[in-house]
């Protein structure tokens, strides 16, 4: 097995078996770049070592001398040279790059002798490298901790009054290298090893055994790095960055990371080697002055940077070293980005011919573009210390005054004009109007998919939720953590995308929706097969979500319409009416109400398709609950408190969400969705009268039953052909339904008999297969993922194999009844990559989000489409 190529011998395709840094050095070198001449060791031998018992094989061995004759006959330098020693280096690299367990050895060679060779041209040099060697070595290989060596330089500088390495002198650097060496003794009970053959083979024994530390290990787990991989390790001619002014070393971006534009982005210093561009020792240089200092090698370097971007047809981020005005390359890569700058780079190296659509589409994380378009805090605000942290629920970064109920928050906001935060233990639908004026929404109970973290996104406010450390106390009106108190008023910053929570007003930066986001959409619209709708119950939120280029409504929740006081107040009346008699006036009054709300979202359609969902939770929602709202109402609808009292108990359910709700209640009551259909209908009618073309869709939740169905649809269809009969007009509308209960799944064949679409009620759904109340997750499901019991929450995506498995069994059932079945996902998981991908494999027509979630949706729906 050959263990060992030279550089000259790879490309960049042979990244698995020379890890990313490799393949790339290989690379340069076929583009004739000026890379110093190198080998890498394969990942192949890294295997071996692991499976021979961490020890470097004799086969091994006996490459790596042949390879070190290759190379000094290449460059005319030997190991212990009395003249011009052959100096090396060592690095790390797998394929996958792991930044920050890299282990790096630079100047192998030097020794009590070469040191001396070395020195003759430039002894301070000499002396440089040497201490660089024993301090890298000495950490790397014998694991003496680099603030011992660092503590040496530093005094040496305090003595000396110095303020940067530079000024270290040749006899400062000897005594340190004397003291260094001190250290090997004192710390590791050895010496430096003097042979370079065996610095050398030590060091490559280190970073094969590195692959197994703790740091790597961890980090590997975090980013689903598999274990089998291996490390490669690339031994490498050095070039000196720190023999002088007219040397200097750097890392350069071809374009800038943070925002994407297209101009060369780096930092170097004249007259230092590897680390201290990016340890901090010194203060770097922006490349830009380089283009003053070495105008020519600033060309050659830009030109190299330009033809390196073209061949990968990526931005790249380099790595440099000038030695006496020669410019060498080091190191090639994808740099890493901001969301921002990766959209931007993306649709630029589409127009300038480089990549296509489809790629441009795959380099981007559906995920990070919502990042972009909610605003940030301050990079330094950040800095500040985290009060708490909760579920990241709905992205954004929000300061405001800390209220804990909807009622007084709702008051600064409009009379004081303060902008607020809503701080509860969890919300119900009647926190509503205190939601919607809040800058955030902050919970400590609750989990991804709990009526404030819906309730959040849907609005595109900032939410945390199940932040448990926080002991909200509504009585005294304080949240507490450890011996901090929290009153009311007090300022407060929310980060929902962290889930961290700060003390105070933190600075934020304005969020971008930039040309090049809405033009990357385009495409992606293009390339998609499914849909991509919005959940909206205000034109608000379908106006918001229009802007994003939603297809339509996928999901209008209408309960959301009645928590206004006025229609509080008749939706009271009506649920606490003792027959149908008494529901008539309250019902007329809602009908008016309701029809003008469904006016004016039908009107923003523009032939889009709008997905109204009959009425769904239990009627005890729209009850007061204390003692003293219970005595207002009462008054309100002129009855008395202990009726009232008495009427809600009645209503009181055990397990509400298992309960009188969805198309229950329209059997009990088909008063309620009789009045919803003609106030749809009613407001259909008046817009396609004044030109529109509207084919309504209505939607019934929590089917079970195909007889269901049929009875509730035969509900629908009778009220909507009385309305068409007495106006003497005609209307296309769609009937369909919520696929959400597991019973509807299995039957689903039976149930597109009699419905014209399905749309997956994913909550609810996987509500139902765990048996976990989606209220109530918060208090088990982190213990549930930590221990790995589930891979995560379910609610947030979708479980395939239980879950999911029910919703292939429903497409499949309901397309072998009609094959052209329309059928969405409305679930909060509508909205997320990963399910995405599942949904386009099991022949989903649509997802539903909320319209922050619209553009991640629509680069995941591209993504699954290719
Ligand atoms: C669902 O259950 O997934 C759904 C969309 O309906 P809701 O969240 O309103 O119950
Ligand atoms: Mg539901």
């Amino acid at each position: 097995m050959k263990q060992i190529y030279f550089f000259s011998e790879g490309n960049k395709d042979m990244r698995d078996l020379l890890g990313g840094k490799g393949a790339n050095l290989a690379e340069m070198t076929r583009l004739n770049l000026p890379v110093p001449t190198g080998f890498t060791i394969t990942t192949e031998a890294c295997h071996s070592y692991q499976q021979n018992s961490h020890q470097l094989s004799e086969a091994l061995q006996l490459e790596i001398d042949h390879a070190l004759d290759r190379l000094s006959s290449s460059t005319g330098k030997k190991f212990n040279d009395k003249f011009d020693p052959l100096l090396i280096s060592v690095r790390s690299g797998a394929a996958i790059s792991m930044p920050g367990m890299m282990d790096t050895i630079l100047n192998i060679g030097l020794n009590d002798d070469s040191v001396i060779a070395l020195a003759k041209n430039n002894d301070r040099f000499a002396y440089d490298s040497y201490r660089r060697l024993l301090a890298m070595f000495g950490n790397v290989v014998y694991g003496i901790s680099e603030e011992i060596f660092d503590n040496v330089l530093s005094e040496t500088k305090e003595i000396n009054n110095y303020q940067s390495d530079l000024e270290l002198t040749t006899a400062d650097l000897k005594n340190i290298v004397t003291k260094f060496k001190q250290i090997y003794q004192d710390v590791a009970g050895k010496d430096f090893p003097q042979d370079p053959k065996k610095q050398l083979l030590s060091a490559v024994d280190s970073v094969f055994s590195s692959w197994d530390n703790n740091r790597a290990r961890v980090y590997r787990r975090q980013n689903n790095i598999p274990e089998t991989l291996g490390t490669a390790v690339n031994i490498q001619t050095m070039v000196f960055g720190n023999s002088g002014e007219d040397s200097g070393t750097g890392v350069a971006f071809t374009r800038n990371p943070a925002t994407g534009t297209k101009n060369l982005f780096g930092e170097y210093l004249l007259n230092a080697q590897g680390e201290d561009v990016v340890s901090g020792v010194r203060t770097p240089e922006s490349i830009t002055t380089l283009q003053e200092s070495m105008p020519e090698i600033y060309d050659q370097f830009a030109k190299i940077a330009e033809k390196l971007e073209a061949h990968y047809r990526d931005m790249q981020d380099l790595e440099f070293t000038i030695e006496h005005k020669k410019l060498y390359l080091l190191q090639a890569r994808a740099g890493k980005r901001t969301p921002g700058a990766a959209v931007k780079i993306a649709v630029d190296l589409v127009n300038e011919g480089l990549i296509d659509k489809n790629t441009a589409i795959k380099r981007i994380d559906p995920e990070s573009i919502s990042v972009m378009l909610h605003s940030e805090f301050a990079q330094k605000a950040l800095e500040q210390h985290i009060l708490a942290t909760g579920l990241p629920a709905s992205p954004g970064a929000a300061s405001g005054q800390v209220y804990f109920t909807a009622e007084t928050a709702k008051n600064a906001h409009d009379k004081e004009h303060q902008k607020v935060i809503l701080l509860r233990q969890d919300t119900s639908p009647e926190d509503i109007e205190g939601m919607v004026v809040s800058e955030a929404i902050v919970t400590s109970r609750g989990g991804m998919t709990s009526h404030a973290a819906v309730v959040a996104r849907g609005m595109g406010s900032t939410g945390v939720v199940g932040a448990h450390a926080l002991q909200v106390d509504y009585a005294n009106k304080t949240a507490t953590i450890e011996d901090c108190v929290i009153n009311e008023g007090d300022w407060i910053s929310v980060d929902g995308t962290s889930g961290h929570l700060y003390l105070g007003q933190l600075e934020t930066t304005d969020a971008i929706i930039n040309d090049d986001l809405a033009t990357l959409l385009d495409w992606a619209k293009e390339i998609s097969h499914m849909g991509v709708y919005t959940n909206a119950d205000t034109p608000e939120d379908f106006k918001r979500a229009l802007k994003f280029d939603a297809d339509g409504i996928g999901l209008t929740r209408t309960e959301h319409m009645f928590f206004k006081p006025k229609r509080l107040l008749q939706m009271r009346r009506l649920i606490l009416a003792k027959n149908a008699k008494g529901r008539i006036d309250p019902l007329e009054k809602i009908l008016l109400l309701q029809e003008n709300d469904f006016y004016e979202l039908y009107k923003l359609s523009a032939g889009k398709s709008v997905t109204v969902r009959l009425l769904d939770p239990p009627l005890h929602e729209f009850l007061p609950h204390d003692d003293k709202e219970i005595e207002l109402v009462a008054k309100e609808i002129n009855t008395t408190k202990d009726a009232l009292k008495a009427r809600i108990d009645s209503l009181k359910e055990l397990n509400p969400m298992l309960g009188h709700r969805g198309d229950r209640l329209a059997v009990t009551y088909p008063d309620i969705y009789q009045m919803q259909v003609t106030a749809i209908v009613n407001a259909v009618i008046r817009l396609n009268q004044e030109g529109f073309d509207i084919k309504p869709h209505i939607m019934i939740p929590l089917t079970n039953s195909k007889t269901e169905m049929k009875w509730v649809r035969d509900v629908v269809v009778e009220t909507i052909d009385k309305i068409l009969t007495n106006k003497n007009t005609t209307l296309e509308y769609k009937i369909g339904t919520m696929m959400e209960m597991p019973r509807a799944c299995v039957t689903a064949d039976k149930i597109a008999e009699v419905s014209d679409f399905f749309s997956f009620g994913t909550n609810d759904l996987t509500q139902l297969t765990f048996g976990y109340s989606r209220d109530d997750v918060g208090s088990f499901m982190p213990e549930y993922i930590a221990q790995k019991i589930l891979p995560n929450d379910p609610f947030q995506s979708v479980d395939i194999e239980g879950v999911g498995e029910l919703m292939r069994m429903a497409v499949n059932g309901g397309r072998n009844t009609n094959p052209e079945l329309p059928i969405g996902v409305c679930g909060e998981v509508g909205g997320d990559p990963k399910s995405i991908q599942f949904f386009e494999k099991i022949g989903i027509s649509y997802v539903s989000c909320s319209p922050f979630r619209i553009p991640v949706a629509r680069i995941a729906a591209a993504q699954a489409a290719l």
